[in-house]
């Protein structure tokens, strides 16, 4: 490798200049044809056990169900590798070893599998719907100019970068920003009226507010509060709106209680580019829907956005009581139950079953073999 059949034309000071200009870029392009033909797809733990378990060799066309069918199956030998979330007591109590997956298609097709009708928190999932109704009804410059559109790479309620830099909260995502557009919504819209909108979007007339879930996050509330306060005192929540009203605000969003199905069913909306596909009434903006996907895309999945745009490359939203919500652009919603979480706050069995279905179903963004309606 280091052989430099040049060197009689360089002096020898120069030699080492020489391999790193020429022979590792060089080396860089052989690898990367040769690995071409060893690795179609990425390498991922997650993949390699379905490689041995559950592909079914002498491939016949599978059906959307087997796929989902084996999606579950696989996400199920993955649950023991998370936890629930107990820093909200109440979310403490859910049934670690849950999972289901429910798929709204445009053309009309409703498959789900598994825990898909049970009832659970919908946490952070709700910054995308505060997200899209404050921009319908306080409008973008009004939202964006308290608000970056940045991913931080920190956990979603972390104060650091709060605290460090002269910055508005980085983006909607995460706890910071989400509190600062509830803050720009809350003197603007009742709850109960949020209720409905969120009943219309979701599809799911029995969507309501858990409580439990909101007096036991609520007990529990220091760390979001501080970050009001902190908005507060940067000017970023202003004086004359109520920090401790955003914060009831926000809390009360995310513990809206949903199933995949209600998931799948906002997800398909997304998709349709905010219409509804039976009745084709609009119920947010182009404009609204294409800023609240594109910020899944990037900054849906806390600090896990980037390995998961990478592998499953599906734009997303996940929130700590277990759920994942999923948009497939112009051709499905897809809603995910999976209440044991990793130690940045997704889904484990979840970001298992997406992945499973981005590989078997051509779902990735990116992935030359994905349909385009
Ligand atoms: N209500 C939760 C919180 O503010 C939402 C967090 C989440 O789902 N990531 O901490």
């Amino acid at each position: 490798f280091f052989f430099d059949p040049f060197q009689h034309l360089f002096p020898v000071h120069h030699k080492y200049l020489f391999i790193s200009d020429i022979y590792i870029p060089l080396y860089l392009f052989v690898i990367s044809l040769k690995a071409d033909t060893h690795y179609t797809k990425l390498p991922s733990p997650c993949y390699h056990t379905i490689r041995k378990q559950h592909r079914i060799k002498n491939r016949r066309r599978l059906s959307m169900r087997d796929v989902l069918e084996q999606a579950v199956a696989l996400g199920k030998t993955h649950t023991h590798e998370g936890a629930v979330a107990t820093y909200i007591p109440e979310l403490g109590k859910v049934d670690g070893s849950q999972l289901g997956v429910s798929v709204f298609c445009r053309n009309g097709k409703r498959i789900s599998v598994g825990d898909t009708k049970v009832r659970f928190s919908i946490q952070s999932i709700s910054k995308i719907i505060t997200l899209a109704v404050a921009l319908e009804i306080c409008g973008f410059d009004q939202v964006f100019k308290k608000v970056g559109m940045e991913p931080t790479g920190d956990p979603f309620n972390s104060l650091m970068k709060l605290e460090n830099t002269d910055s508005s909260p980085y983006n909607p995502m995460i706890n910071a920003g989400a509190i600062v557009v509830a803050s720009c919504l809350a003197s603007e819209i009742s709850f109960d009226t949020m209720l409905d909108t969120i009943r219309a979007l979701c599809m799911d007339p029995d969507i309501n507010l858990d409580k439990k879930v909101y007096h036991s996050e609520m007990s529990h509330i220091s760390r979001n509060r501080a970050i009001a306060y902190l908005l507060e005192s940067k000017g970023y929540i202003e004086k004359n709106k109520d920090v401790e009203n955003s914060l009831h605000f926000y809390v009360k969003m995310c513990s809206l209680s949903v199933t995949a199905e209600s998931l799948a069913g906002l997800g398909l909306i997304l998709a349709n580019d905010g219409i509804h596909p039976d009745t084709g009434k609009r119920l947010l903006s182009s404009q609204a829907v294409k800023i609240v996907k594109t910020l899944m895309f990037t900054c849906g999945m806390y600090d896990g956005s980037g390995e998961f745009a990478v592998r499953v490359g599906i734009p997303s939203k996940s929130g700590v009581g277990g759920g994942i919500l999923s948009v497939v652009d112009g051709e499905m919603g897809i809603g995910i139950f999976g209440p044991a979480l990793d130690k940045k706050g997704n889904s484990v069995a979840g970001e298992c079953v997406l992945e499973y279905m981005s590989h078997e179903l051509h779902l990735h963004m990116f992935d030359p073999q994905r349909h385009t309606l």
